[in-house]
């Protein structure tokens, strides 16, 4: 039986065509067949290359049928490049389909790194790097989005989200609804003629956009939650109830009195001896 061919993950600029990497170029060219998620978008990057390979559709929408195609084409021993509409394929796109299915199928799977219009806008924004969430495009379904920005309520890292322009006036108003108001950094057109990075508060950003239409393609870079605030709310969470019960709730939960006390003292903030003293006294 033939070697199997190997998957290249070949990342593709996100704007600026001068962005392309030697070794993007070079496997494009070595490889049997490219797959493409917009194939009328990559022959012009790939006419400005001037690589001329058979491209074969991968899309949302053929991802199955295509899929198992382009893994039988593998097994015989075809090497065959991924490409996205743009940036790097497997970040918010099918390429992450595909690659399970060669990983199952034991191909080998590599990857010519390149641009990735999420972390483009995330050095750029002014905002902490340090520690960051990708969360990609929100869920269109408003209950789903609705439930998956309140569990992003008490993140304290920066998280980057993508948008497409047509919604990003509805996207910030449910970003504010569930997060408040907080820094934001709009990061578009990265590497492109008009790049630009708009950074403001969400609430400015809402005005803006009410008052002109969103252009271009938009990463939303948005700043965590404040660890302070954090602790504030999750001292004020026991505020309801006295310190008494709230030791007796760990003790009934199954807690030794000395557990409870230290537990309820890291909770509120306070010290061991305090909690104790007023356990003690009743
Ligand atoms: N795989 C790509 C990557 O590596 O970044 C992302 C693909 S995703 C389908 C497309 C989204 O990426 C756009 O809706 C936008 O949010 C973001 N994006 C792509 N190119 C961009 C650019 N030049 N400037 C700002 N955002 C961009």
């Amino acid at each position: 039986m033939s070697e199997k061919g190997t998957l290249y993950l070949v990342a593709t600029p996100i704007g600026n065509l001068q962005d392309i990497t030697f070794r993007a170029i070079d496997t494009l060219k070595m490889v049997d067949m490219i797959a493409a998620e917009d194939t009328r978008q990559s022959i012009k990057l790939l006419n400005h290359f001037e690589i001329k390979k058979p491209l074969i559709s991968y899309h949302e929408h053929n991802k199955n049928t295509k899929g198992n195609y382009l893994i039988e084409q593998l097994e015989l021993g075809k090497n065959i490049a991924l490409v996205s509409d743009a940036g790097s394929p497997g970040i918010s796109d099918p390429g992450e389909d595909l690659v399970r299915l060669a990983v199952d199928n034991d191909i080998k799977v590599t990857m010519i790194p390149g641009p990735v219009a999420a972390m483009t806008g995330l050095v750029i924004s002014g905002l902490p790097t340090g520690q960051f969430v990708f969360e990609g495009f929100l869920p269109m379904n408003k209950r789903a989005r609705q439930e998956h920005l309140n569990r992003l309520k008490d993140e304290i890292r920066t998280i980057i989200f993508y948008e497409a322009p047509h919604k990003l006036p509805y996207t910030l108003k449910d970003i504010y609804n569930a997060l408040g108001d907080r820094r934001i950094a709009l990061a578009r057109e990265l590497t492109k003629i008009h790049e630009e990075v708009i950074r403001c508060s969400i609430l400015e950003a809402i005005d803006l956009y009410s008052e002109k239409l969103p252009k271009g393609e938009y990463v939303l870079i948005v700043e965590g939650q404040s660890r302070n605030i954090l602790e504030e709310n999750e001292k004020n969470k026991f505020a309801e109830i006295s310190i008494e019960e709230h030791v007796q709730m760990y003790i009934d939960e199954g807690l030794t009195k000395k557990d409870a006390i230290k537990k309820v003292a890291d909770e509120r903030g306070m010290i061991k001896r305090d909690v104790y003293n007023v356990v003690m006294k009743k």
